[in-house]
């Protein structure tokens, strides 16, 4: 039941583990970032801002509570 929880992040003052579709690079992006989060090696945007929560453009590894 809950369980389903664990499907969908909810971006809260979560960090998410991401991976760069472009160049495969990890990185570890705040859930309610307030600014663009660009890849740090290939410069493709991997997450914006959407109204206090972050739209990840990229794939989600983990969320880290
Ligand atoms: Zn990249």
């Amino acid at each position: 039941m809950a369980e389903d929880d664990k499907l969908i992040p909810k971006p809260r003052s979560r960090f998410l583990r991401v991976k760069c579709d472009d160049c495969s690079n990890e990185q570890v992006i705040f859930g309610s970032a307030s600014s663009k989060v660009q890849c740090l090696v290939c410069g493709k945007t991997l997450a914006e801002p959407t109204g206090g929560k972050v739209r990840v453009l990229t794939k989600i590894i983990s969320v880290l509570e």
